[in-house]
């Protein structure tokens, strides 16, 4: 028998490379304010005068170009626009020369439905997308029109003669006041909203091997999800269709449901970014979700489903993420704290680590 045809995708939560680490790189956004504390940095760390365009990624680069899809969720716009959303605490942008940080991760797509796509403005959001789309970088949950902001990224994979379709759908439950924008995917948990993305992703005349839902939801630093985040997920999976969901926002790990036979991350954390450090959320540490596929044939046709799930704990530090060795205690708290709250979903995780070091979950083995 052939071997089964297997992808693996990675998903990492908020890659924040706007404010301080936009103006590491050499060409950034003018704005004296950051460029004062920046230099505040660069004066007690001489390696940060040599900080480029991979710097973002540290040692975390061979498992991205390693994987058939790197998907994250962008926690900033990519604009120059001077003109910041009012009355908003946290306002980011990135100079757009630095999407080629993007590139040297060989990142496939951008999650764009979260509370900083808009930070400067409509403008600030337009030059986002038209930005990612010179740069050949699908996204979804917002776009130049409605219609653009809630359809799927069209995602492909190709096994020799084979090609595989992934639709990545995107939306946000904040901030509230961005509802009068059309070309935001504002989401809430009302049944109005359910019965509209029930159309939206049943609609499409083609059905995709694997749809992704990725959201930006909940409140910050919560370690379990509220009951109307779970049973929206259950929903999509239910009446949606969605095989699996990457979730994010809350700037720390949570728990992964495995619910009848689909992947639920509720939070993935913040894989990248310039924040202060949580002591009891630890928001800088997080990790890359490595999520295997396998192509199946059943009553539904041919499927690419999740087999399994693979956890390589990260920290960022200095502007960076890597990879945590497993001898790391971090590596261990990470493990402790996803596999407590994995428990509260009743979610196996393997007692034993990867050949990695990578945390293990089985989402289906088709057995
Ligand atoms: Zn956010």
């Amino acid at each position: 028998m052939p071997p089964p045809i297997r992808f693996h995708l990675n998903f990492v939560g908020d890659v924040m490379l706007g404010r301080l680490i936009d103006q590491l790189l050499p060409t950034h956004v003018y704005c004296p304010e950051e460029a004062e504390l920046i230099a505040y940095f660069v004066a007690g760390n001489a390696a940060l005068k040599n900080y480029n365009f991979k710097s973002p990624w540290g040692n975390t680069l061979p498992l991205f170009h390693a994987a058939d899809l790197n998907l994250i969720n962008l926690e900033t716009s990519i604009t120059t626009n001077p003109k910041p959303w009012p009355d908003k605490v946290f306002n980011y942008r990135m100079h757009p020369a630095n999407i080629q940080c993007l590139k040297e991760a060989h990142i496939n797509y951008a999650s764009l439905a979260n509370n900083h796509t808009l930070d400067f403005s409509e403008e600030g959001l337009l030059d986002t997308v038209r930005k990612l789309k010179d740069a050949g970088i699908p996204f979804a949950g917002a776009g130049e029109s409605r219609e653009e902001a809630l359809q799927p990224a069209v995602l492909g994979l190709k096994d020799g003669e084979d090609a595989y379709t992934v639709h990545v759908y995107s939306a946000s439950d904040h901030p509230e006041d961005w509802s009068a924008v059309p070309k935001f995917h504002l989401i809430d948990y009302l049944p109005s909203t359910r019965n509209r993305l029930k159309q939206l992703l049943t609609t499409p005349a083609v059905k995709p091997d694997l749809k992704v839902f990725s959201v930006h939801w909940g409140p910050n630093y919560a370690w379990m999800p509220a009951q109307e985040i779970q049973s929206l997920a259950h929903f999509l999976i239910d009446e949606c269709g969605v095989d699996m969901i990457h979730g994010h926002s809350s700037h720390h790990i949570q728990g992964v449901e495995v619910y009848k036979g689909r992947l639920i991350i509720y939070g993935c954390g913040d894989f990248v970014d310039d924040y202060a450090v949580n002591a009891k959320f630890r928001n800088d540490l997080s990790a890359i979700w490595r999520v295997e596929v396998q192509k199946s044939e059943g009553a539904e046709g041919r499927r690419l489903r999740v087999r399994r799930l693979e956890v390589f704990p990260s920290r960022i530090k200095r502007f960076q993420a890597n990879l945590l060795d497993k001898a790391d205690t971090d590596h261990e708290w990470v493990k402790r704290r996803f596999g407590m709250l994995c428990e509260g979903f009743g979610t196996e995780v393997h007692k034993e680590l990867g050949d990695q070091g990578q945390i293990v979950v089985d989402v289906d083995n088709g057995d």
